[in-house]
C-alpha cells in the first residue's frame, strides 16, 4: 500500500516484548521499566495474525524486535507462523545476542532469514558498563552460534556515542575486512533515558567518513548509506536519522508489544489493534498507513513519543 506521501509501505517492525535482559544506559533505566503483564502483550497467535493482516495490506518484510525478542517465550513459534505467510518474503530479527547461543539454530529452523546484532563496544569493561547486565563473551558466543546456524551475512549495529565508543570506530571497521558482515553505525536519538544527555554524546555519522576517508561508497541498502574499505569482504553502513534523515524513503510501520500500530517511531499517534480480527484488523492497519506522518522532527529536539525505545521496538 502507498501512503499519502507516495511511500510504499512494505516493512513491519513487530515488537514481541518490552522486557529485556540488559539495561543499556541510553535505552532503559537501571531499575527497568514498568512491566506490562503478560495479558497486555500480544499472544503468539495475535502476533502472527497481525503479520498476516499486514501482509494483506502489502507488507513483504517483517522484523521482530523488542525489548529483547529472545526473552519472549514462544519466539520460535512466532517466527514459524510468520515465515509460513506466503506474501512474507523476508523475516528478520534484531537481538542483543546475549541468549543467541541457545536460539540461533531454532530461529534458523523457524524460518528467520537474517539477524541484526546490536554490539556497541568491543571492550569487555565498556560492554558490562553500558549494558549493566551482559558480558561481551556471551554476545560473541551468540555471534559464533549464529554463523554456525547459517546466518552468514550478519548486520552488526553499533550506536555511536561520543566519549564512549568513538575511539573504537577503527576496530569495528576492521571486523569487515575478512567477514561478510555489514557493520552499521547508528546515530543516537534523544529519547527515553538519553533524551537529556549532553550534546557531545550525539555524534553525526559523518565522523566515520571524516576519520576513515579510504571508505568507498557502494550501493545503498534500505536506510543505510553503504561503504567498503578497499579489499574488505564486508561493508560499512551509516544510519543517520538525525544528520541525514530518511523519512522520505521510510517504508515502515511498527506494532508495539501491547498491540499499538505506530506510523512513525517518534510520533505520539497510536492505533490499538488488539481485539480486532479479519477485515477490521486490516482496515485499522490501512488507516495507520494512511495516517503515517510525513517526517519526524528530531533535529529540532527530543522525540515526541512518550515511549522509550524498548517500549516501541528499535
Ligand atoms: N534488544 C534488541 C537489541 O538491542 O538489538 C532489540 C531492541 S533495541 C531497542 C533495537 C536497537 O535500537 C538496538 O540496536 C539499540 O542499540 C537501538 N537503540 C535503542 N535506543 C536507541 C536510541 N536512543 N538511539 C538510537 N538507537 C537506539
Ligand atoms: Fe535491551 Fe536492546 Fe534496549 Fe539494550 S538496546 S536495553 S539490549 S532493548
Amino acid at each position: 500500500m502507498t501512503d499519502p506521501f507516495g511511500r510504499t509501505i512494505d516493512y513491519l517492525r513487530l515488537s514481541v516484548t518490552d522486557r529485556c535482559n540488559y539495561r543499556c544506559q541510553y535505552c532503559m533505566p537501571e531499575e527497568g521499566v514498568f512491566k506490562r503483564s503478560h495479558s497486555e502483550i500480544l499472544t503468539v497467535e495475535e502476533c502472527v495474525e497481525v503479520a498476516r493482516a499486514a501482509a494483506a495490506c502489502g507488507v513483504r518484510k517483517v522484523r521482530l524486535t523488542g525489548g529483547e525478542p529472545l526473552v519472549r517465550r514462544g519466539v520460535p513459534d512466532i517466527c514459524r507462523g510468520i515465515s509460513a505467510i506466503p506474501e512474507i518474503e523476508e523475516l528478520c530479527l534484531t537481538t542483543n545476542a546475549g541468549l543467541l547461543s541457545d536460539f540461533a539454530a531454532p530461529l534458523r529452523q523457524a524460518g528467520v532469514d537474517r539477524l541484526n546484532i546490536s554490539l556497541d563496544t568491543l571492550r569487555p569493561d565498556r560492554f558490562a558498563a553500558m549494558t549493566r547486565r551482559g558480558t561481551l563473551d556471551q554476545t560473541l558466543a551468540g555471534i559464533e552460534a549464529a554463523q554456525r546456524a547459517g546466518f552468514e551475512h550478519l548486520k552488526i549495529n553499533a550506536v555511536l556515542i561520543g566519549g564512549f565508543n568513538d575511539d573504537e570506530i577503527g576496530d569495528f571497521l576492521a571486523l569487515t575486512m575478512d567477514r561478510p558482515w555489514e557493520v552499521r553505525f547508528i546515530e543516537l536519538m534523544p529519547m527515553g533515558p538519553c533524551a537529556g544527555w549532553e550534546k557531545g554524546r550525539f555524534l553525526s555519522s559523518q565522523v566515520v567518513l571524516d576519520r576513515y576517508p579510504a571508505l568507498e561508497r557502494v550501493e545503498d541498502s534500505g536506510v543505510a548509506r553503504r561503504y567498503r574499505l578497499p579489499g574488505a569482504k564486508g561493508t560499512v553502513g551509516l544510519i543517520s536519522p538525525i544528520s541525514c534523515d530518511f523519512c522520505a524513503q521510510c517504508s515502515r510501520i511498527r506494532v508495539t508489544a501491547d498491540g499499538k500500530l505506530k506510523g512513525c517511531l517518534h510520533s505520539r499517534e497510536e492505533i490499538p489493534l488488539r481485539g480486532l480480527h479479519g477485515a477490521e484488523l486490516e482496515a485499522a492497519i490501512r488507516r495507520g498507513i494512511a495516517q503515517k506522518p510525513e517526517r519526524h522532527h528530531l533535529s529540532q529536539g527530543a522525540s515526541a513519543t512518550p515511549r522509550s525505545m524498548n517500549q516501541i521496538g528499535g
